[in-house]
């Protein structure tokens, strides 16, 4: 199979770029047919573009909307308050003056890089920045000014890698990005084979948003990839709302537990798509139906571009308590934050 090659927009999210000859496998065929227009996604929902002067159509926009048909065919046709339209569409607000404590590197990435695309922020854990590419633009990306360019290419994951060699205190690596199945599963194998090699490592960590927006990449060949490494696979996928997890989705998910992967899943809380604890008791278990273990709910990282989805503290807090009354403990992700320079993610009480 070959490559695609990807090229960096303005915030240095990555396109998927087409060479001649390139033949796709069918989750990279709705990957390159997704919606990059938000008049196209409105008028595919049945939505008068015309009646939502509050949305963002510049086609230059530095954070292109990005979003699968898959996923879309998952959201109400004529309901602009649809929780997963609101996590793609680009807004106006996204480009007004940010409140103080907003910025554009909001959980310090920066200051924890070990090395080109490899971030040291916690005690066991490195986390690889495996690409730029991400399948969706959630429009709260707390990356979406990371400067994704300056991270190594596949070239070079051999010396980001190297200055790993010397960290034996390390048993954990992160892929992360972008996303790191948005990769092609030549290139993710090639990957993961020079992890491995790093004898100290017993587990392999990805965060990934891919099985909830475009759950066609869960094919074979990646679930073998998976199934064969020596390392404990744990897979940490991104679903903010239970409309997410449809038929597909669940199936992917099975399939990914069925061939040895841990599943747990994280959320954002945000304002408008999941302020709610009916409707996030309603994720805990449509996520433990397809075997998966609520994991974390973070408070907003404060992202430039990103303010009007927050959530106020104390009321995320209101919500986690409605929430723990509506399901076993089992299901009720943590609450949390993430704090610069923190040596783990704050529990919020
Ligand atoms: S998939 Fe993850 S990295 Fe990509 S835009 Fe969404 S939140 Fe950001």
């Amino acid at each position: 199979m070959t490559d695609r090659s990807v090229s960096p927009t303005m915030s240095g999210h990555m396109i998927a770029r087409t060479p001649a000859g390139w033949q796709p496998e069918s989750w990279q065929r709705e990957l390159a047919e997704g919606y990059r227009l938000p008049a196209e996604l409105l008028a595919a929902l049945g939505l008068d573009a015309a009646m939502h002067a509050d949305v963002d159509f510049d086609p230059h926009n530095p954070f292109p909307q990005r979003v699968p048909l898959s996923y879309v065919q998952r959201m109400r046709r004529g309901d602009p308050s649809d929780p997963l339209l609101r996590q793609v569409l680009p807004l106006l607000s996204e480009r007004a003056p940010s409140p103080a404590g907003y910025g554009r590197d909001p959980v310090g990435d920066l200051d924890a890089a070990l090395a080109p695309g490899v971030l040291h922020k916690y005690q066991g854990r490195a986390l690889l920045i495996a690409t730029g590419a991400c399948a969706v633009h959630c429009r709260y990306c707390f990356r979406r000014h990371f400067p994704y360019a300056d991270a190594p290419g596949a070239s070079e994951w051999k010396s980001a890698l190297a200055t790993l060699t010397d960290h034996k205190d390390v048993y954990e690596i992160i892929l992360s990005g972008g996303d790191p199945l948005a990769l092609t599963t030549h290139r993710l194998a090639a990957l993961i084979e020079r992890i491995t090699v790093l004898p100290q490592l017993r587990r392999l960590r990805l965060h990934t948003r891919l099985p909830v927006v475009l759950p066609a990449r869960i094919d074979q060949a990646l679930l073998t990839l998976l199934a064969n490494t020596r390392l404990k696979t744990v897979m940490v996928i991104h679903a903010n709302h239970a409309n997410e997890i449809d038929t597909q989705v669940r199936s992917a998910l099975v399939e990914l537990a069925t061939a040895g992967v841990t599943l747990l899943n994280q959320s954002v809380l945000l304002q408008g798509v999941n302020d709610d604890a009916a409707a996030l008791a309603a994720l805990s278990e449509a996520l433990f139906d397809a075997g998966v273990t609520p994991y974390y709910l973070h408070l907003l990282d404060r992202v430039e571009g990103s303010a009007h989805f927050e959530v106020p503290t104390h009321e995320a807090l209101q919500i986690h308590a409605q929430l723990r009354a509506l399901l076993p403990g089992y299901l009720v992700p943590r609450l949390v934050r993430e704090e610069p320079g923190a040596p783990a993610k704050t529990p919020v009480f």
